[in-house]
């Protein structure tokens, strides 16, 4: 079958599938305290979920990133892992891995590296229980470092995601890379996207990761690397831990041009682009056509109309979200 090109002939490689936009934390650069979330009567069921992750496969998808919302939050989301598994025992799938919060690792870590997990995300803003209260609203930083070590003696190799959030962790990230360093994670940090209504001001915790970048300079060698995921994370590798720093600058239009991803949302709504409203219905082509000729035809269709980039800005001027949708939507 196919490869998926998209019309500037970027190959689409990568799949990431948010499986709920709920969450059992409320971060307050990506959700407002009282969130109204998708109807469950509209969700995509777990079974449908591997229907379009698996024609995605057979079209030359070789990654899948499964995300939230928290991920690990959804009823028997480990059995979609099961079943995808079957994908890397194939060969037909390079890499099988999530992105979490953390909460729930310690009690599914072992489990994920059973189906075939490897790598996974965990996203760690500060190492301060009380910022940490603070910026996740609902969470305890001692389930997060539990659910970390647990992952460790699971296999699991981490990254660990970072915003860069100013009067948060902007004094603190040299620290985090001494943290990171010892326990072999490596780190990535994200500048703050205008994603969906918050309860703050996003000018007020955007922090440039060019500021981010000079302060740790000051501390630690970063020495370049050519390392790419085919997404908008630039690293470096600290000469003094060996571990790897990426800078995620989302609102700079230079990793575009190699985008190879597309995001399935819980609902079966394909973004070609996280800066970009237009979706393709993938629920509409499962639920009524039994073979998977619709939807490989839907597939097709929103692949050529992948767009070129995004229309990210944060400014004062502009009040309102680049996209109305949060991020734990797509999931990043
Ligand atoms: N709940 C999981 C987690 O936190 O890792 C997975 C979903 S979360 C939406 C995925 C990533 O997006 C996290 O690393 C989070 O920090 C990041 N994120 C959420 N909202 C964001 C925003 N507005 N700008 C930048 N990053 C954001
Ligand atoms: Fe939940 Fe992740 Fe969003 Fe935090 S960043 S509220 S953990 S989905």
């Amino acid at each position: 079958m196919d490869t998926l090109i998209d019309p500037f002939g970027r190959a689409v490689s990568y799949l990431r599938i948010s499986v709920t936009d709920r969450c059992n934390y409320r971060c307050t650069y990506c959700m407002s305290e009282n969130m109204s979330f998708l109807p469950k009567n509209d969700l995509l069921s777990l079974e449908e979920l591997d229907r379009v992750c698996t024609a995605f496969v057979q079209r030359g998808v070789n990654k899948l990133r499964i995300t939230g919302g928290e991920p690990l939050v959804r009823k028997d989301v480990l059995h979609l892992i099961e079943r995808l598994g079957r994908h890397i025992s194939s060969g037909m799938l390079k890499e099988l891995t999530l992105t979490t919060n953390g909460s729930l690792l310690a009690k599914y870590a072992h489990q994920l590296f059973a189906f075939g997990v490897r790598r996974i995300n965990v996203s760690l803003d500060t190492l301060d229980e009380a910022k940490f209260k603070s910026v996740t609203r609902w969470g305890s930083l001692q389930d997060v470092l539990d659910g970390l070590a647990e992952a460790k003696r699971a296999g699991l190799e981490i990254k660990i995601n970072a915003v860069a959030l100013k009067g948060t962790n902007d004094r603190e990230l040299n620290k985090m890379v001494s943290w990171c360093g010892d326990n072999q994670f490596d780190l990535t940090v994200i500048e703050t996207m205008p994603m969906g209504e918050i309860d703050f001001d996003r000018n007020d915790q955007f922090l440039p990761l060019t500021l981010v970048r000079e302060e740790l300079e000051r501390n630690w060698t970063l020495e370049e690397t050519d390392f790419r995921t085919g997404g908008p994370a630039r690293y470096v590798t600290v000469r003094e831990t060996g571990r790897k720093i990426g800078f995620i600058t989302p609102l700079s239009h230079n990793f575009c041009e190699d985008c190879n991803r597309v995001r399935l949302t819980c609902t079966g709504k394909l973004y070609m682009c996280l800066g970009q409203d237009d979706w393709a219905d993938l629920k509409t082509p499962i639920r009524t056509d039994k073979t998977d000729e619709s939807l490989y035809a839907a597939i097709d269709r929103a692949i050529g109309n992948k767009p070129k980039g995004h229309d990210f800005v944060i400014d004062r001027s502009t009040a309102a979200p680049a996209v109305e949708r949060h991020m734990s939507v797509t999931g990043g």
